[in-house]
């Protein structure tokens, strides 16, 4: 093993000194580098982008928009800003969401705080001093007590090594690193490689443009209609009037779709449950779906009943029978991939220069320099685009170096999957936090205030830690292992196991596979448990090297 940056790195050459860095100017970032300001730490941002907005940033296709309503989609844990940004969409397009980023950074001061066009290479814990070393890939370094991980669980886009793609002579464009300037498809034959929600969302966009467009399907994935609108003054009526029983919602748990075993046996009947999902259908959006019976995600008769409403969905809009079964999803529960939201994603499969090829009857073969080859056929293409997701969770964290006490790796340390204390902290890695990490709620259901969360988790640890002179935190072994093990366990009380999903790290060679996000009841008030008894679970350490850094 080589020296770590802490031993090579010596005092004069630490360019920034800090109470905490703070990786990631998306939501989390953001939030967290006004918090720990807030709470007297003076903080350091680092960020891979030229601005902030984290995926909101790189995910710029044509149709990119949330599936949470924009209205929730935003920080709860602020009046002013809520108060001075008013959304104009059921859903937020891309573009607008990243403006309420720059809105909030700009709002709240915290661009100043923030180097942008870097990246976090490394970060080692140096024993001696009982600080972070970390290492940008413009070679500067900083020294920090903390270090907040907020890279994101969706920001390492994956691109399939298929044979040939180096060949390809075209344009090659990958949804989650979509150029900044508008993309003219006109007039050009354009392939398409992935049907998941960035896939489902851009589709029917190109379509409108290219002169021809061939999605190439791997897996068919449920969706249904978003029904985006403009807001109206009811609309924001409703929801101030709505806020306080939503904020105290958010208290109980941001999840919660395993529900008490006495429920699972409830099986609705049929002619019921198909009349719930026709409304669901009509009114829009997913999180009606996933929450329409207590045990839609738990007991399999309950949820073939929703495969099966979504399938027929499938067979009334496609006009093709062949097009419209290898759209329909079989073999897999509904709702546990990650549910699709769209806007005539379907519908498009009845545009005369639209065609779908099933790579289950026809993989691809090979790329070519103006072709893709499957099985059977050749298709001549202009341009390709990648939908292919994201090493989604552990990808961002797993991509900095980072080693820990006495040089051990997060990457060893995660060799057989992630292992965290509350999806917020690891073992051997002191002071370290990662928002919305692997073991937490992380990306299900609404990300932004999952981020809040844990932001404000971590203050208050910080602000206890400052207040008994504590040097440094980390999870005790047993209790990470029994967190896991917790995690682990209410995963396989639900169908999510069950689907090959990124949930699973399944769409990465290689990648354990793990469910990765808690899903379980009340989160937030098991974190609250452990820290009103004291911290149970976490190690503090009293040594030296608990003053307060003053930013340089
Ligand atoms: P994704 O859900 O992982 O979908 C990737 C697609 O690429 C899948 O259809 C996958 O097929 C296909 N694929 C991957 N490797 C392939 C290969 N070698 N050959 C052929 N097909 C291949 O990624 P995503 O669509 O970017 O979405 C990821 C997540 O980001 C979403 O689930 C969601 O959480 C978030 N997101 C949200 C929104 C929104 O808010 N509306 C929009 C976009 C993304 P298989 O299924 O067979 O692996």
């Amino acid at each position: 093993m080589g020296a770590s940056i802490a031993e090579r790195v010596s005092t004069n050459e630490i360019d920034v000194a800090c109470d905490v860095v703070v990786v990631g100017a998306g939501f989390g970032g953001l939030y967290a580098l006004h918090k720990m300001r807030e709470i007297g730490m003076s903080v350091r941002g680092i960020e891979a982008a030229p601005d902030v907005g984290g995926t909101w940033f790189w995910n710029r296709y044509p149709g990119a928009r949330c599936d949470v309503p924009s209205l929730f989609y935003s920080y709860s844990w602020s009046p002013e800003l809520r108060r001075e940004w008013r959304w104009t969409n059921r859903y937020a397009g891309q573009e607008e969401i990243l403006s309420y980023a720059r809105f909030a950074a700009d709002r709240l001061g915290l661009r100043k705080l923030i180097q942008f066009d870097t990246r976090v290479a490394g970060a080692t814990f140096d024993e001696t001093s009982k600080q972070w070393v970390v290492e940008t890939d413009r070679g500067s370094h900083l020294r920090a007590r903390f270090v907040i991980m907020a890279t994101g669980g969706l920001s390492v886009p994956n691109t399939p090594d298929i044979p040939g793609v180096a060949d390809f002579k075209g344009s090659i464009y990958h949804t989650a690193r979509w150029p900044q300037e508008p993309i003219d498809f006109a007039g050009k034959r354009v392939g398409i490689i992935g049907t998941g929600s960035s896939g489902v969302q851009v589709i029917p966009m190109i379509a409108k443009d290219a002169k021809q467009l061939v999605v190439f399907q791997r897996t068919p994935n449920f969706s249904v209609p978003a029904r985006n609108r403009p807001l109206t003054d009811a609309d924001h009526r409703s929801f101030e009037e709505g806020l306080e029983t939503y904020l105290a919602s958010l208290e109980q748990s941001d999840f919660g779709r395993v529900p008490p075993t006495a429920f699972t046996a409830d099986v609705p009947p049929r002619d019921v449950q198909w009349a719930r999902y026709e409304q669901l259908w009509q009114e829009g959006g997913s999180g009606g779906f996933l929450k329409a019976f207590p045990n839609i995600l738990v007991h399999p008769d309950v949820n073939e009943v929703c495969a099966d409403f979504v399938r027929q969905k499938i067979r009334e809009t496609v006009k093709d029978p062949k097009t419209a079964a290898a759209l329909s999803p079989s073999g897999y529960p509904f709702g546990v991939k990650r549910l699709c939201v769209d806007t005539d994603y379907f519908d498009t499969y009845n545009r005369p220069n639209v065609e779908l090829v099933n790579l289950r009857e026809e993989p691809i073969e090979k790329i070519m320099a103006d072709a893709v080859d499957t099985a059977s056929r050749h298709f001549e293409l202009d341009a390709l685009v990648f939908a292919t997701g994201f090493d989604a969770v552990t990808g961002a964290l797993l991509a900095v170096d980072i080693s820990g006490r006495n040089g051990a790796t997060l990457k060893d340390a995660w060799s057989e999957g992630p292992k965290t204390y509350l999806g917020l902290t690891v073992a051997g890695f002191p002071n370290l936090f990662t928002i919305t990490g692997p073991g937490s709620p992380s990306v299900i259901g609404n990300v932004i205030t999952n981020c809040e969360y844990h932001v404000e988790w971590i203050a208050e640890c910080l602000t206890h830690m400052r207040q008994h002179n504590l040097a440094t935190i980390e999870p005790d072994g047993e209790a990470q292992i029994a967190w896991g093990a917790h995690v682990a366990e209410v995963a396989d009380r639900t169908l999510f196991p069950k689907a090959n999903s990124w949930y699973l790290g399944v769409n990465i060679p290689g990648k354990p596979r793990v469910f990765m996000p808690y899903i379980g009841e009340g989160y937030r008030t098991t974190c609250k448990e452990i820290v009103a008894d004291d911290y149970r679970g976490f190690v503090f350490g009293k040594t030296a090297g608990h003053e307060r850094v003053a930013a340089e």
